[in-house]
């Protein structure tokens, strides 16, 4: 297992350095911010929805390394998904988190990386944030459209 948790320490560091979708979107349908104020982390949170779909997700914010590459890989996950997919999507990170279930890393892709942190209570949140950000701006686009 050690081989494997450096190999997850290094694409963590590397969606860290080299952020996926990180900036703003042109014309966003919705933009959320969330901050986890136990470690300083903030997100801004731009998705584009389209034909039902997250067309393409934007993000910018600041702190630990955790949060910044959890937002990175989210933003790789739920690129392309219908909205209730990607719904399923964050509460399946939040189980995995929670150690309630093992990760998918089929859905998941890069994000399993982060699945080490549930060892971690105090980390958790820093890894939910952009999760929990997207389940936020999926459900304000929906009322919004209602
Ligand atoms: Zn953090």
């Amino acid at each position: 297992m050690g081989g494997l948790d450096d190999l997850y320490q290094e694409l963590i560091l590397d969606h860290y350095r080299r952020r996926r979708n990180e900036g703003a979107l042109d014309r966003p349908s919705v933009a959320v911010d969330h901050s986890n104020p136990l470690c300083g982390d903030e997100i801004h949170l731009e998705i584009l929805v389209e034909d039902g779909r997250v067309a393409r997700v934007g993000h910018t914010g600041q702190g630990c390394s955790i949060s910044q590459a959890a937002a990175s890989m989210m933003s790789e996950a739920v690129t392309g998904l219908p909205l209730q997919d990607a719904l399923d999507l964050v509460e399946h990170f939040r189980l995995v988190m929670h150690g309630s279930e093992p990760g998918d890393e089929e859905r998941l892709g890069d994000a399993i990386a982060l699945e080490g942190v549930a060892k971690y209570p105090v980390r958790v949140k820093c890894a939910l944030l952009a999760w929990m950000a997207l389940k936020d701006a999926i459900e304000t686009y929906r009322r919004s459209t209602n």
